[in-house]
C-alpha cells in the first residue's frame, strides 16, 4: 500500500475511545469497503476533526497506512453529520441497527461500492424522518439481495414452478419461496403473492434509493418476518442494537 496521504468520501460507522484523547474509528467507503483507523488526538483536537468521527456522518477523510492494521487518520472534512437522526430514537437506533450489521458481515479493505449507496441512501432517509419500518425492510432486504441469500422469490426454490395465486411458503434454510408441494406444510411461514411481488419490484431499482417507495401494512409485515429469519441465519450473533430498537422504542419485532 502506497505511504502517501489518500483522500476518501467515507461514512463513519463507529469511534472507540482510546488512551487519553484518542480515538479509534471504523468507517465505511466504496473503494476499500471497511476501514478502521486512529485518530490521534482527536478528542482534544477541535481543528483536525472537529464532530467529524461523530457515528453516520459523511465525510471527506484524509488517511495514510499506519504501522499495524490501523490506518492513521490525518483530517477530514464534514459533508453532513446527520443531525436528523437525533430527532428520533427510533431513527437513530436505526442507524445503529445497520451500522453494526454492515461491520458483523464486512471483511475490511474490500470493495463495497454497492453496499456504501445502501448504507448511504439508508442514513439519508431516516435523517429526514423517514419512514422506519420501510427503511428498515429495503435496508434488510437489498443487504441478504446483495449478499445472496434471497435468490429465488416469484418461483419455488426447489422445483422452479413459477407462483400464480395464493399463499406461498418461505423456508430460508431451503433457499426461500417454496411451492405448497415442496414445502409440504413443513416451513415456518406462509407470505402472499403479493407481498413477494412488492419486494421483487423494489430489488430493480437503484439499491441506493429510499423515496417513493410505498408497502401496504401486509407486505411491511410479511417482509419484515422473511427478513428476520434469513438474518437469524446469516448474523453471527444477535446485534445488540436490535435489543436497543426493541427496548427502548417499542419498535417491536414481528
Ligand atoms: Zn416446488
Amino acid at each position: 500500500m502506497r505511504r502517501e496521504p489518500r483522500n476518501s468520501p467515507a461514512i463513519v460507522l463507529r469511534q472507540i475511545d482510546y488512551g487519553e484523547s484518542d480515538l479509534i474509528v471504523s468507517l465505511l467507503t466504496s473503494e476499500l469497503g471497511v476501514l478502521r483507523g486512529y485518530a490521534r488526538g482527536a478528542r482534544k483536537s477541535i481543528k483536525r476533526f472537529g464532530p467529524a468521527l461523530e457515528p453516520f456522518s459523511q465525510i471527506e477523510i484524509r488517511w495514510q497506512p499506519g504501522r499495524g492494521e490501523l490506518l492513521t487518520l490525518l483530517d477530514a472534512d464534514i459533508v453532513s453529520t446527520r443531525q436528523g437522526l437525533r430527532l428520533s430514537l427510533t431513527n437513530l437506533a436505526l442507524a445503529a441497527y445497520a451500522v453494526e450489521v454492515l461491520e458483523m458481515l464486512l471483511q475490511a479493505g474490500e470493495e463495497q461500492s454497492e453496499l456504501y449507496s445502501l448504507l448511504q441512501g439508508y442514513l439519508d432517509y431516516l435523517s429526514v424522518q423517514g419512514d422506519p419500518a420501510l427503511a428498515r425492510l429495503l435496508f434488510e432486504l437489498r443487504l441478504v439481495q446483495h449478499l445472496g441469500y434471497i435468490p429465488h422469490l416469484l418461483h419455488c426454490s426447489e422445483c422452479f414452478t413459477l407462483f400464480g395465486e395464493g399463499n406461498i411458503a418461505f423456508d430460508p434454510a431451503r433457499g426461500g419461496s417454496l411451492c405448497d408441494t415442496c414445502s409440504d406444510g413443513k416451513s415456518p411461514l406462509s407470505v402472499g403473492l403479493g407481498t413477494l411481488g412488492s419486494l421483487s419490484r423494489s430489488l430493480q431499482t437503484p439499491i441506493g434509493l429510499f423515496d417513493g417507495f410505498r408497502f401496504g401494512s401486509r407486505t411491511l409485515k410479511e417482509g419484515a418476518i422473511m427478513m428476520a429469519l434469513i438474518l437469524e441465519s446469516v448474523l453471527p450473533k444477535i446485534p445488540k442494537s436490535l435489543r436497543f430498537l426493541q427496548q427502548t422504542t417499542g419498535f417491536n419485532e414481528p
